[in-house]
């Protein structure tokens, strides 16, 4: 007997057959004798429809408002759930965040999670009743609804994962698994058995969207037994899990990318401490994250550059906020383009093997392609690059680093 989360994304749960087919997997655990906790996403598409109404009644809307449109979703599908369960004989009974109470941050529209008072969920489930789980949504401070930012209920299984202590959180999904890259785009790509934590929060950060990057870190920070599977055959997954238990290590694990990048670049800005806070402050502010940065040495000391990357959508706003504050930063000029893409080869392996950084700017170099900027963590090394190479990049550094060999 394990107590389990189970999650389903929005395609899981797309429609009343997706619901039922969920259904009867909750059931098969339940009959194994397993304690379950599900969580489930809205329909698929349901949120972006939300999303785009509140937009088109508000563009600079009030975000409790939009939180309280937003959240809606996940309303319809644990209720959905929770009788499909129920008419197949399963106890089951839906949850809201407000009514576990799930408890977040302040921050409307991009809520963090501060506490799960689970004591109650853990009584029905040990009593056998199935919890049916609202994802993506909690009870702020103010006591009004909060979402957690798109792709919000892979976190709000870990955290429920966490706070009952499952023995293991299974994210059911429309892909099979952790892929070594995007099969869209590779058609060689293969599917990982096992990724570790590092890997895999490099992989989501980079662009691969099988996981929403909290759910990973939040998943490695409290142990929590990571499964990503699908949800329309009984093939395993790829677990996700702690460096000690991979016992194969090949040279790198993946290639992510993401396309929808922009970079910006600060032209001549004084040399001086205080400016670097002062525009990367500007940007916090407007909750924008910012990925990549490179600052050029200045020859004279006089004069430098900032050049940093951010997501295509934050760009306008970045922008014009920068301009606005272009006499009190004394900087030249703004440079900015919205056609980049980043590529990133990622592997643990990188911490002892050398030569992963030279042969991906070989492969890079053969085809023509020019990197605009680089930068690397221990186990990552990303690239910026012409957002049309993105392709091409992804198939020739899989086919270089043999991907296609692994498992
Ligand atoms: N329904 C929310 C979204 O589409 C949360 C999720 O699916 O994870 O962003
Ligand atoms: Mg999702």
């Amino acid at each position: 007997m394990a107590r389990i989360v189970q999650k389903f994304g929005g395609t899981s749960v797309g429609d009343l057959d997706r619901i039922r087919n969920v259904a009867q997997r909750v059931k098969s655990c339940v009959e194994a004798g397993d304690e379950v906790a599900v969580v489930v996403s809205a329909m698929a598409g349901t949120t972006n429809q939300l999303v785009e109404w509140a937009k088109q009644v508000g563009p600079m809307h009030d975000a409790r408002e939009y939180d309280a449109i937003v959240s809606t979703g996940e309303q319809v599908t644990v209720g959905l759930l929770s009788i499909a369960l129920q008419n197949i004989g399963v106890d089951a009974r839906s949850w809201l965040g407000w009514q576990i109470p799930l408890r977040t941050d302040e921050v409307h529209g991009a809520a963090r999670i501060e506490e799960i008072q689970a004591d109650e969920i853990i009584k029905r489930l040990e009593q056998g009743q199935v919890a049916v789980v609202a994802g993506f949504q909690g009870i702020a401070p103010d006591g009004r609804i909060s979402t957690l930012g798109r792709g919000g209920s892979d976190t709000s299984a870990v955290a429920l994962a966490a706070a009952i202590q499952a023995d293991r959180c299974d994210i059911y999904t429309d892909v099979d698994g952790v892929y070594t890259t995007d099969p869209r785009i590779m058609p060689k790509a293969r599917k990982l058995d096992s990724i570790t934590f590092e890997e895999m929060l490099e992989m989501a950060s980079a662009g691969a969207k099988v996981l929403q990057t909290r759910s990973v870190a939040m998943a490695m920070r409290h142990h929590v037994n990571l499964q990503v599977r699908s949800s329309f055959t009984d093939a395993p997954g790829t677990l996700v899990q702690n460096e000690e238990k991979q016992m194969e290590k090949q040279k790198v694990s993946g290639i992510a990318y993401s396309a929808e990048e922009a970079k910006i670049t600060v032209v001549g800005l004084p040399d001086k401490p205080g400016i670097a806070a002062k525009i990367f402050g500007v940007l916090a502010d407007l909750h924008i994250n910012v990925d990549m940065i490179v600052q050029s040495a200045s020859a004279d000391l006089q004069k430098t550059d900032i050049t940093f990357s951010l997501a295509r959508i934050d760009l306008e706003k970045a922008v014009s906020d920068l301009t606005n504050l272009k006499d009190e930063l004394a900087f030249e000029r703004l440079v900015h383009d919205n056609n980049i893409a980043k590529i990133s080869v990622i592997g643990t392996a990188m911490r002892t093997q050398s030569g992963i950084a030279k042969r991906m700017f070989e492969v890079l170099s053969e085809k023509q392609i020019n990197m605009q900027v680089i930068s690397t963590s221990e186990i990552k090394i990303s690239v910026l690059i012409q957002a049309d190479y993105t392709e091409l990049a992804v198939r020739s550094l899989h086919d270089a680093f043999e991907l296609d060999k692994i498992g």
